[in-house]
């Protein structure tokens, strides 16, 4: 058993990786101290059951009934994670996972084989504790196989984080008489009271004033928020001023050249693309980023065909970026470009406050439909 874990040390990186006959495929980790990401590769379909959730003595221990282990799997840990070990019980596997610092199961679910990964992924997250987790009430069990939506019950308000991009000493684009972080702060502000208004979301914003917000903050913010859904607020800008509409981007495939042709003209995005951020290592971002890539698109559409009754949109209004490098890999984000504010019939527009709160209405109506439609998709 020494030399055992002795390899498995040795082999440590990301992953720890031992491909048994049993249903347990491989364990990986990734993340940091904020949030870190357990995946269990599975041969097939499982129900998990959590035994301890972290809240005492710094130890989650999981329980998948009916899966094999061919042979005790450990390894040492990353972030939240000190060191980790999968083992048999007379009804399944059993993982046991020792704490580095004070954290709890802050979600879990089964991802089925899609997206050209041809087996089952359970997946759970550890985020840094509030005290908040309960003890006296469990994590509900994992359902059968299901769509990548959350398995902890939702909370009762949608939480969507409002990005108001720039600002501070940073201005963004200019057109003749605004600046962009104002514009973009002032769409923010109204978004936000359209989206409380309705009481079925909880805004956070990643700034309320005029205040330079570095992008790790940003980050910070939005993954400590546990959002439901990202979306950051810019004004465009172009060197021909009759190029005029509104644009969505949303990720593109970790395709990093053709990321940073789209993005170059604005410095955000080019942060956002070559920041890399350790927390969200490559495993973490393969694992889901089809999905929420997909539910990005899918917001973006809604988007683009509600802010189309309000703005005209940009020829190619849908675009790709690097956006998401930001997120937790399942946080849906769309940045949207609302205009190009180097032009004087959008810049109109983003200044006056009647026609941005009716755009601002039609983005708040295209994240009704969203949610609504992820919600059909969750209870089908
Ligand atoms: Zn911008």
């Amino acid at each position: 058993m020494v030399f055992v874990a002795a390899l498995a040390l040795a082999s440590l990186g990301l992953a720890q990786a031992a491909y048994a006959a049993g249903s347990v495929l491989k364990v990986r980790l990734g993340g940091d101290r904020t949030e870190t990401r357990i995946v269990i590769d599975l041969a097939k379909s499982a129900t998990g059951k959590v035994a301890e959730d972290g809240s005492v003595d710094r130890r989650v221990v999981l329980l998948l009934d009916g899966v094999g282990v061919n042979a005790d799997l450990q390894g040492a840990g990353q972030g939240l994670v000190k060191n980790w070990v999968m083992d048999s019980t007379m009804s399944g596997a059993r993982l046991r996972i020792d704490l580095a610092a004070d954290a709890v199961i802050k979600r879990r679910f089964l991802l089925p084989p899609a997206d050209g990964v041809s087996n089952y992924r359970y997946v759970i997250d550890l985020g840094t504790g509030t005290g908040k987790a309960n003890p006296a009430r469990p994590v509900q069990l994992v359902a059968e196989p299901v769509l990548p939506t959350r398995a902890i019950p939702l909370p009762l308000k949608r939480v969507v984080v409002i990005d108001a991009g720039h600002g501070g000493h940073d201005p963004g684009a200019r057109g003749v008489s605004s600046n962009e972080k104002d514009v973009n702060l002032a769409a923010a502000r109204a978004l936000k009271s359209r989206l409380e208004r309705s009481g079925r979301y909880k805004v956070v914003m990643t700034r309320e004033e005029d205040v330079y917000v570095p992008l790790e903050t940003r980050v910070r913010i939005a993954q400590r928020a546990d959002a439901d859904l990202f979306i950051s607020l810019h004004a465009d800008s172009g060197a021909d001023t009759s190029i005029r509409g509104a644009s969505a981007y949303t990720l593109a495939d970790r395709a990093a050249g053709r990321t940073a042709k789209f993005v170059s003209k604005d410095d955000w995005f080019t942060k956002a693309s070559l920041h890399g951020d350790t927390g969200v290592a490559n495993i973490l971002f393969d694992l889901t980023q089809r999905a929420t890539k997909n539910r990005s698109a899918s917001f973006a559409e809604f988007l683009l065909a509600r802010v189309d009754d309000h703005q005209p949109l940009l020829r190619r209004s849908h675009r790709e970026a690097g956006l998401a490098v930001l997120l937790a890999p399942d946080v849906p984000a769309v940045l949207l470009e609302m205009g190009f504010i180097t032009n004087l019939d959008d810049e109109a527009a983003l200044r006056d406050p009647g026609k941005r709160g009716q755009m601002m209405a039609g983005v708040g109506d295209a994240i009704d439909d969203y949610f609504a439609q992820q919600t059909r998709i969750a209870s089908r």
